[in-house]
């Protein structure tokens, strides 16, 4: 056993305030990796593709919340649909869509976040904070039974400028709580800020993160021979 995730987790634990929620990014480690994390209590699993994601669901213990954190692909939610916690990424009307037609097939509400484009990478996933109004309102979201938004995901830009990050999250936030007063105010649900990695969530918890998705941090460099 690699004692170093053992200390790890404790370290990040002790930094994370009341009501931050850790989502431990095990993608590319190995099931024995994510159990040692796992018998120190850790219960929040993030994944970032879907088959990785679907082979450790069903390898590791049941009472695991797993998160999809990656770009999801439509034809892919019908693997997922059934137990994932949380999809991080939702980034299109028909991507929600999707996912609302599994959760209708299941019986099921399946949570998702609505991830908005706040790097300055063109590349990067996302809405733009006028689609993100322009999706709540639409009458096909109204129509949605089987999703719940529970809020916002996204990613700064990869830079060791901190005052650029910073910027990015206070953005982030400022858009959240806008969202929350127009389109969720009675809704105690929407209560999920996703922001913050290895690199920058010290960041993100000052700006108001709610659930931070740290991987190397915790499980070390990434293996991508998994
Ligand atoms: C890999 C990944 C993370 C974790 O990255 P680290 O820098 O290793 O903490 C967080 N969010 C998403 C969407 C990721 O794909």
């Amino acid at each position: 056993m690699n004692i170093s995730v053992t200390a790890n987790l404790i370290k990040i634990r002790k930094e994370l305030p009341l009501g931050v929620t850790l989502v431990a990014v095990s993608k590319t480690h190995a099931p024995q990796v994510i159990l040692e994390a796992y018998n120190l209590g850790q219960r929040v699993f993030g994944e970032n593709k879907v088959q990785e994601l679907v082979e450790k669901a069903e390898a590791l213990p049941r009472d695991i919340e797993w998160h999809m954190i990656g770009h999801l692909q439509r034809n892919k939610v019908k693997f997922i649909a059934h137990f994932v916690s949380l999809i991080h990424g939702v980034d299109t009307l028909k991507l929600l869509r999707a996912i609302n037609k599994e959760g209708n097939k299941l019986k099921r509400v399946i949570p998702c976040l609505l991830q908005i484009q706040i790097a300055d990478e063109d590349s990067k996933f996302g809405f733009s904070p006028g689609e993100v109004s322009e999706l709540l309102r639409s009458e096909d979201y109204s129509s949605f039974e089987n999703v719940r938004i529970r809020g916002l995901m996204g990613m700064a830009t990869y830079t060791d400028d901190e005052e650029q990050v910073t910027r990015e999250f206070t953005g982030l936030k400022l858009l959240f709580d806008e969202i929350k007063t127009q389109f969720f105010a009675d809704d105690p649900g929407f209560d999920t800020l996703s922001m913050g990695m290895s690199g920058d969530y010290h960041l993100a918890i000052v700006q108001g993160s709610t659930m931070v998705r740290i991987g190397s941090a915790i499980f070390g460099e990434r293996n991508y021979e998994f």
